[in-house]
């Protein structure tokens, strides 16, 4: 078994890159992918652990992308993996996650100030203590639990966070085509992240998925916890309609979602290492 798909508490995961490195050797994982939001420092402390472990690591990120219809409509946020399965990219792609940082950051701070203009003690600097060098919205969250403005991290996101919350703001994100294009320019492999979240109406899903093989899509992320027990099977169908790839992992974020174990996911994943071999063969064709 593997796990293709991971946080690290370098984004907003809970374990440190050490932490997840042995919780994936405990489990014997046969592979472990990280893939940090907007981030490789979880990935970069991992490796030369990995490797003195003798762990198969493999090199992911997760973008949040924008997807408009038209130029003037809001979008919606799109999450597209990208695995680098040769080698870890190199610093154009680097410099380019740090402009999508510093839009985060800049979120943040209208965030912190919405919140307080709402009467909620807390501020940048805390936040950014948790986040390390990532910090988001589940960081907000988890302060917000502390202080016990909420009682559950969901209730943080439902009453202040979510996109219908009372303290959101927007955040400047790349456009899809350019998150994927990026992707590739870089030498990696692009994979829409839960596709199961595109919608609840499959010809919703089919044409999305569609579009974004235009866009230079090359996967689809089969496996994943959100995923029932129909889901994999058709994603594998449509995959194969459109010469993608398949990648599939847990989606584990530690203590940030409770339940949600490594490898298997809410008992409902499991990703054969067959999966990365294929990934791996079309790599070197390519
Ligand atoms: P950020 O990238 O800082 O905007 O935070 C996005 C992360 O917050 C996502 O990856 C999810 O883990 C979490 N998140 C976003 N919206 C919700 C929601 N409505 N309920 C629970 N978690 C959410
Ligand atoms: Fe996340
Ligand atoms: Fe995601
Ligand atoms: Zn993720």
């Amino acid at each position: 078994m593997i796990d293709l798909h991971t946080h690290t508490d370098e984004s907003d995961g809970t374990f440190t890159p050490s932490e997840l490195v042995h919780a994936a050797l405990e489990l014997k994982l046969e592979a472990l992918g990280i893939c940090d939001h907007d981030t490789f420092a979880g990935y970069d402390l991992a490796a030369p652990l990995a490797r003195d472990a003798g762990l198969d690591l493999v090199c992911g990120i997760e973008l949040s992308t924008k997807w408009k219809r038209t130029p003037s409509s809001a979008g919606r946020s799109i999450h597209v993996l990208g695995y680098f399965l040769d080698a870890p990219p190199g610093d154009e792609f680097r410099h380019w996650l740090g402009a999508i940082r510093d839009a985060r950051r800049d979120r943040n701070r209208r965030l912190a100030a919405r919140l307080q203009s709402l009467g909620i003690d807390v501020t940048l600097p805390e936040v950014e203590r948790r986040g390390r060098s990532l910090a988001g919205r589940p960081h907000f969250a988890r302060i917000l639990l502390e202080k016990g403005y909420v009682s559950t991290l969901q209730e943080a996101f439902d009453r202040y966070l979510a996109e219908s919350g009372a303290a959101y703001v927007e955040r400047n994100e790349p456009a899809l085509d350019e998150g994927i294009r990026m992707i590739v320019e870089a030498g990696g492999l692009p994979s829409l992240a839960h596709p199961i979240r595109l919608s609840d109406r499959r010809p919703v899903v089919e044409k999305a998925v569609a579009q974004m093989c235009d866009m230079g899509l090359k996967a689809i992320e089969a496996c994943h916890s959100d995923h029932g027990p129909d889901d994999p099977a058709f994603f594998l169908k449509l995959a194969g309609r459109h010469g993608l790839a398949i990648t599939g992992g847990s989606d584990f974020h530690g203590a940030n979602k409770p339940g949600l174990a490594l490898g298997t996911g809410y008992g409902n994943v499991a990703v054969p290492r067959t999966v990365l071999d294929s990934l791996r063969a079309a790599a070197a064709r390519s």
